[in-house]
This record gives C-alpha cells, sequence and structure tokens, in this order.
C-alpha cells in the first residue's frame, strides 16, 4: 500500500510503499476511500506545536473508507462497513473526562495521524471503538472533511451555547469556517463570516452568511460592534490578529471560542475589559463520538454542504502549498478510491 509519510518536520511528505498493516486486538484495518487535507496536517508536517509527534509518520485524521480486516474481539463492525477514522483515534474510558461526556480532554487519548498513523495512505489501523460508522446515503468524499472540520465546528457553537437570534462571528471561512456558517444557521444564530480572499467572502454568502467582513479592508472587531458586538466569535483564522479583532467585537458577555492553533500562539486578554464585560475566552478541541454521529446525522438529512476538490495522494506536497496560499475551494479531499 502506498502511504505520504513525514520523515522530517519542514520537509516534503514522501510517497512510500509500505506492506499492509495487521490489526491487532481490537483494531481493525480500513481500506481508505477519501482522505480529507485538515490544516492540523500541516501544523503536524512542520512540527509547529508544543506537543510534537514523532517522524516519520502518516497524517490524516479525515479518512473515511471500508473495513477491510477485523482484529480479535472486534465484533461491532462487518467486513465492508464504511467508517471514518477521527483525530480522537483512541481514549481511555475510565478517566473523570471519559466517563463525563468529555473524551476529547482524556489524557491518555492518542490522536490519529499525530499520536498514531493515519489517513495519508492507501490503508490504516483504527481501534474499532473509535471508528466512526457512517451513514448510508453520505458520499465518502463529503464524509472526510465532516469527520474532524465538521465535528470541531459543531462541537465550537456547542461549546459557545448559541441561541437563535444571536449574532456569531466565524472568522475564517476555509475547511472549518465553511460548515462553521452552516452549523451556526442551523443554531438560528445570526451569522457575520471573516476572511481575507474573495473566494471565500462569496463562499460564505452562498452558504447563508447573513454579513461578510473583509478583513483587509476593515477591522472585523469594530464591524462587529456596529452590529452591537457578538455573543459568540468562532476563531478558525490561522492568525493571532484574527483572534484579538475577533474578541474585540464580542458583546458584553460575549464567547470568545479558540480552536485555530497558529504556531506558538498567543494573544493578550485585557483583564479589566474582561470582567467589566463579563467575556469569556474558552478553547475548544474537535468533537466526541456522538457529536461526530450528529454531524453525519444532520448531512444525512440534507442540512448541510461540503464544499470540497478532490485530487489524488500524489498531489499532498502542492496541495499543502495551495492550502497555504488559500488557491482551493474549502476544503482538499485525496481521493484514495482504487483506479483513481
Ligand atoms: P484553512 O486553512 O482551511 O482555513 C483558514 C481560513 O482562515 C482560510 O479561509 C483563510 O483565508 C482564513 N484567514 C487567514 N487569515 C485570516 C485573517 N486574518 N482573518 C480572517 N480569516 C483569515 O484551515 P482549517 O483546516 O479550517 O483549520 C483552521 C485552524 O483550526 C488550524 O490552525 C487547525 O490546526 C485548527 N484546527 C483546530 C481544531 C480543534 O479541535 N481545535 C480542529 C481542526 C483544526
Ligand atoms: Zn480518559
Ligand atoms: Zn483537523
Amino acid at each position: 500500500m502506498k502511504a505520504a509519510v513525514v520523515r522530517a518536520f519542514g520537509e516534503p511528505l514522501v510517497i512510500e510503499e509500505r506492506p499492509d498493516p495487521e490489526p491487532g486486538p481490537g483494531q481493525i484495518r480500513v481500506r481508505l476511500e477519501a482522505s480529507g487535507l485538515c490544516h492540523t496536517d500541516i501544523h503536524a508536517a512542520r512540527g509547529d506545536w508544543p506537543v510534537r509527534p514523532s517522524p516519520p509518520f502518516v497524517p490524516g485524521h479525515e479518512g473515511v473508507g471500508l473495513v477491510e480486516a477485523l482484529g480479535d474481539g472486534v465484533t461491532h463492525l462487518t467486513l465492508g462497513q464504511r467508517v471514518a477514522m477521527p483525530w480522537l483515534g483512541w481514549a481511555c474510558g475510565r478517566c473523570e473526562h471519559c466517563l463525563s461526556g468529555w473524551e476529547t480532554l482524556c489524557e491518555e487519548q492518542i490522536n490519529t495521524g499525530y499520536g498514531c498513523d493515519g489517513g495519508y495512505a492507501e490503508k490504516m489501523l483504527a481501534r474499532a471503538d473509535f471508528a466512526q460508522p457512517v451513514p448510508d446515503g453520505i458520499d465518502p468524499l463529503d464524509a472526510a472533511p465532516l469527520t474532524c472540520a465538521g465535528v470541531t465546528t459543531y462541537k465550537a457553537l456547542k461549546v459557545a451555547a448559541v441561541r437563535p437570534g444571536q449574532l456569531v462571528a466565524v472568522s475564517g471561512v476555509g475547511g472549518l469556517g465553511h460548515l462553521a456558517v452552516q452549523y451556526a444557521k442551523i443554531a438560528g444564530a445570526t451569522v457575520a463570516a471573516i476572511d481575507v480572499t474573495d473566494d471565500k467572502l462569496d463562499l460564505a454568502e452562498g452558504l447563508g452568511a447573513d454579513l461578510v467582513i473583509d478583513a483587509r479592508k476593515e477591522d472585523p472587531g469594530e464591524v462587529l460592534k456596529r452590529h452591537g458586538g457578538a455573543h459568540a466569535a468562532i476563531a478558525l483564522a490561522v492568525n493571532e490578529e484574527a483572534f484579538s479583532s475577533a474578541y474585540s467585537g464580542l458583546r458584553r458577555g460575549g464567547k470568545l471560542v479558540m480552536v485555530a492553533l497558529p504556531a506558538h500562539g498567543t494573544i493578550p486578554v485585557p483583564i479589566f475589559g474582561t470582567v467589566l464585560n463579563g467575556t469569556s475566552v474558552i478553547g475548544s478541541i474537535v468533537g466526541t463520538r456522538q457529536d461526530l454521529a450528529e454531524v453525519f446525522g444532520l448531512h444525512a438529512a440534507g442540512r448541510t454542504r461540503v464544499i470540497r476538490e478532490t485530487r489524488p495522494l500524489a498531489s499532498v506536497n502542492d496541495s499543502i502549498e495551495d492550502a497555504l496560499a488559500g488557491r482551493i475551494k474549502a476544503r482538499i479531499v485525496f481521493d484514495l478510491r482504487q483506479g483513481s
């Protein structure tokens, strides 16, 4: 099987031929059909964050495919069943976080494409209990971006406790943001979408954003304030200034939900304003298996649209450059089906 491998941080990925991995107890082997390129994979390949993966590794946590082999003890999945392999590759199931519905905070978790090999490959292993069944009728090329971009933004809106009629700012309309706009609309919010490319601003409008803000031309914080301030701002742009600007556009009692992860990112949070205005700054990390089931359910019901372009895995290095330069539709999905 072929896999795109990070051999050293900051170096181009290398397409390698590898033997098919054998599933151990509790694991499955999946023949991948589709795999999305999340900006997190770029951070992983560059070693951007304080906790780094160990090269060589195969990135990718938006893999979707068909179960090809079952390890010992796996009884709830069947051969040929379609599953998705999200960032949360495994969690302990015993700690306070796992037991209270916050498995995404488990300190023992293993992350797909980071702590174990991921979906930039024709085949991969997964823990059966964390491979999410994909409902019939969802195109695997759509299921892939939903597996991270979808679940992460769906969860971020839950964390913000968005209610109908509230003003929600979505800062960054990329892979994550184009789905955030849609979940915010589903939640009944008025949506302000912020980006720095014409294509993404047009896309946001097409997806139902009520207000689009071009951060190259206007300060998003000021525009949001002119509209009364945001009840919630979802920070998805890989840019510290965009976080600060979104924070400054909150109304009293508003919440900044931090999702993007710029390398070494920090923002100054003014204590006086935060106290007097009763604002919150909250981190939000992916979503649980239940959140992903809900995301798939919404898509199967025709409530969301995944905007994507498909490419072969061999284009991985050019695709990363194009994603960084903003030269892509919302998400790149590698089409891994045989013969494609
Ligand atoms: P992306 O590159 O597809 O999207 C980023 C968008 O931000 C682009 O549309 C870009 O034009 C826009 N942008 C850039 N500068 C901007 C600015 N100053 N103001 C407004 N918009 C701006 O990336 P993505 O795949 O959507 O991921 C976004 C970030 O979220 C990454 O840092 C990724 O690692 C992180 N992420 C976090 C989680 C989590 O659980 N917290 C999960 C997935 C991804
Ligand atoms: Zn745990
Ligand atoms: Zn991701």
